[in-house]
């Protein structure tokens, strides 16, 4: 038996279907997977190419980040104290300024935040999917891309439809779905951006490729509002009778604004839903009703959104935000436990992208996507229940390990990212000031 690495003595907390934990245990990992896991009694001796010992650290699934829109670092801190409608009219305007270099640089300095907050699959939805993809090839972060699709507000929508779909189709072409870094969703922006044919069209892509479709749905109450003025009901209503939710697997992100027969539609149509709290709170756009959404058996997984409303891609950030929202709003510190915040951040974040027999758990057989955390520290001393500790006291700074595809990107709390990528500060401040030039020239 030829292992690669043998990472031992630590607190496996394995997210499989019986919440195992193992308190002193090993993993061994053979090519890009996991080949065993047990206690330490039970370690094989063998001719391992690798051993570390991580005594005293906690090893658990890499968190999945299942809404996010990574070069959006580019535009971090700005719209301050504007609400979405308002904050997307000024994104706009500095994204149609990006350029592929923007795209390119502006994913690995997010891909390089993500993975050292333990980050081991980001789920994007952007402009220019092909320098965002190879970026996170050259950082070795495992990537599911969406293209944005908009076809209003086109002066020849017919056009426009076309070409927001043959990117896509490019998409799927470059990146089919055996690829085991890099695969494909469907991305109709929103319900209000795109006309019913580009919607129905994107279904039939997705049973085509057999692959999910992702689209933002009821952000904000002015969507709830608009839909119901222009056709009496609410977006998810209006998407349920276009039959948009047949027959494919959605992803839907925020789902702040959703009625209780929304939910309903939701729970028929197995709409699986990327929960943003930090940038929900921080547009103003509201709270998300997720006790409702778990209690209805609805998958949720985390996303930090992008860098511009959030304004950070830790996951670690918006573990602890889903329990201390709900808890406080509701008056009700039962509701929302530690290990379902932990779940929505793995298990079940895989569950939303529709991969969880590949990643989202520690079992063999599984992608040895991995993180471990060096418990060696005063804010995280005692660490009697793994599941709390991991929501309200690990800090970033307790990262020492990232492993993706059974490759370390992360080690020693240093990167280690295959393709030696770009990674000053100084050149990623001078791409900002280039991009702020030619959004001032153009007013
Ligand atoms: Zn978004």
């Amino acid at each position: 038996m030829k292992v690669d690495v043998a990472i031992i003595n630590g607190t496996i907390v394995t997210m499989d279907s019986n919440y195992t934990i193992v308190p002193k245990g090993f993993v061994l990992i053979r090519d890009k997977k996991i080949y065993s896991i047990g206690p330490m009694e039970e370690f094989p001796t063998n001719d391992y190419s690798e051993i570390i010992d991580v005594d005293n650290h906690l090893i658990m699934p890499g968190f999945i980040n299942t809404h996010t829109h990574l070069p959006m670092v580019l535009l971090r801190g700005l719209g301050e104290n504007l609400a979405l409608h308002d904050w997307l009219t000024l994104i706009w305007k500095y994204e149609a300024k990006l350029t592929t270099e923007d795209f390119y640089l502006g994913t690995i300095i997010a891909g390089l935040e993500s993975i050292r907050s333990g980050v081991t699959c980001v789920h994007d939805m952007y402009l220019d999917e092909f320098p965002i993809g190879k970026a996170c090839e050259d950082l070795g972060l495992r990537a599911v891309l969406s293209y944005g699709m908009i076809d209003l507000f086109a002066d020849n929508q017919i056009e426009k439809r076309e070409s927001e779909l043959n990117i896509t189709k490019q998409l799927l072409k470059k990146w089919p779905a055996e690829n085991d870094l890099i695969t494909i969703t469907i991305g109709p922006h929103a319900p209000f951006t795109n006309s019913p044919e580009i919607l129905l069209e994107s279904t039939k892509l997705a049973r085509k490729y057999n692959v999910p479709i992702h689209i933002h749905i009821a952000e904000t109450k002015k969507e709830k509002k608009d839909f119901e003025a222009k056709h009496g009901k609410t977006s998810v209503q209006y998407l349920e009778d276009l039959g948009f939710f047949e027959g494919v697997n959605v992803i839907a992100a925020h789902c702040v604004w959703v009625t209780d027969n929304d939910l309903a539609i939701f729970k028929k149509r197995n709409v699986k839903v990327a929960h943003n709290p930090a940038s929900n709170m921080k547009i103003g756009s509201g709270i998300a009703p997720i006790p409702k959404m778990l209690e209805a058996g609805i998958p949720v997984g985390l996303g930090t959104d992008g860098a511009a409303s959030n304004d950070n891609l830790s996951m670690l950030n918006d573990l602890r935000l889903v329990p201390y929202i709900q808890k406080g709003m509701h008056l009700d510190p039962t509701l929302i436990s530690s290990k379902e915040v932990v779940s929505m951040a793995t298990i079940d974040g895989a569950r939303v992208l529709g991969m969880e027999d590949r990643i989202g758990s520690l079992e063999p057989n599984k992608l040895a996507d991995m993180i471990v955390f060096d418990l060696n520290d005063v804010n995280i001393t005692p660490s009697s229940n793994p599941y709390s500790l991991i929501v309200y006291s690990l800090k970033e700074y307790n990262l020492k390990h990232v492993l993706i595809n059974g490759k370390f990107v992360y080690k020693d709390k240093k990167f280690i990212d295959p393709k030696k990528v770009k990674r000053d500060i100084s050149s990623f401040k001078k791409l900002v000031d280039n991009l702020n030039k030619r959004v001032k020239r153009n007013g």
